[in-house]
């Protein structure tokens, strides 16, 4: 079995269908790309395989044990452990500086207050933006935060990082920089990265494309993905 797998994931919001049968499989150490048109159902895989979502049916599992079937309690728990989460933009939050931003997994857990300042000044600075340490979101550049969120999402060092258009938000050489520092850092820890992305340019970055048509199971009923290059 796959390091991380999905098998049949059904999903609707309401009446409207997001996935239909989709089977994914993630080994270990590799950095997937998920593509497809807008609406697809990409954002909502990526959030049944981190355990944010429950599918409607199908499985999740990830090191040989299912995920979906795990309580809120366990499935928060395995996020807080286990994985990370990358969103497009607007996760630091805006009261706390850099330095705070990236302790703050770390505060969660349970780690001391100077471990974590240390812990996160070290992840600003793998990230390139140690000098921001004391700023607060709101006297960066998109491209600096995102840096800083990246580092958030890595202090707790994530066996899988789940990253969702991360750098939908930048411009163009900002999110080569961003992703840049992503694809090293995930190959230092040997972190497995799901990356969801329209943008084929971004997709590049992964080592494999996984392809989502529309949510939709295809014609041998064996799920919607295909893989390429
Ligand atoms: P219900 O489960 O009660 O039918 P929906 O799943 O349709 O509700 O909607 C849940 C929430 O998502 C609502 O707040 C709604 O405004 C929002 N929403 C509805 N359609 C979309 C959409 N296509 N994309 C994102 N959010 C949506
Ligand atoms: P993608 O990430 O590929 O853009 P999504 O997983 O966000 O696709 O969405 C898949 C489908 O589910 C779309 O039709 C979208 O409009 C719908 N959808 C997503 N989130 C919601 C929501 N909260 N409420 C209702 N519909 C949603």
């Amino acid at each position: 079995m796959s390091y991380l797998s999905a098998r049949g994931l059904v999903r609707s919001y309401g009446r409207t269908p997001a996935l239909r049968g989709v089977n994914v499989d993630v080994e270990e150490g590799e950095i997937v790309a998920v593509t497809g048109p807008s609406g697809c159902g990409k954002s909502t895989l990526l959030h049944c395989l981190a355990g944010i979502l429950r599918p409607d049916a199908g499985e999740v599992s990830y090191r040989g044990q299912r995920i979906d079937t795990l309580s809120e309690g366990a499935r928060a728990a395995l996020r807080r452990t286990e994985f990370g989460v990358l969103f497009q933009f607007g996760q630091l939050v805006a009261e706390l500086t850099a330095a705070e931003n990236v302790a703050l997994p770390l505060l969660l857990a349970g780690t001391g207050r100077r471990e974590a300042r240390t812990a996160a000044l070290s992840w600003l600075d793998r990230l390139g933006v140690a000098d921001l340490a004391d700023q607060r979101p709101g006297e960066m550049s998109g491209g600096q935060q995102q840096r800083c969120a990246v580092a958030r999402s890595l202090v707790t060092e994530p066996r899988v990082l789940f990253c969702d258009e991360p750098t939908g938000a930048l411009d163009s050489l900002a999110g080569e920089q961003v992703l840049g520092h992503i694809v090293r850092l995930a190959r230092e820890q040997r972190t497995t990265v799901v990356l969801v992305t329209h943008d084929v340019q971004v997709a590049a970055y992964g080592d494999r494309e996984i392809m989502l048509r529309d949510g939709a199971a295809d014609p041998t009923g064996l799920g919607t993905v295909a893989a390429q290059r």
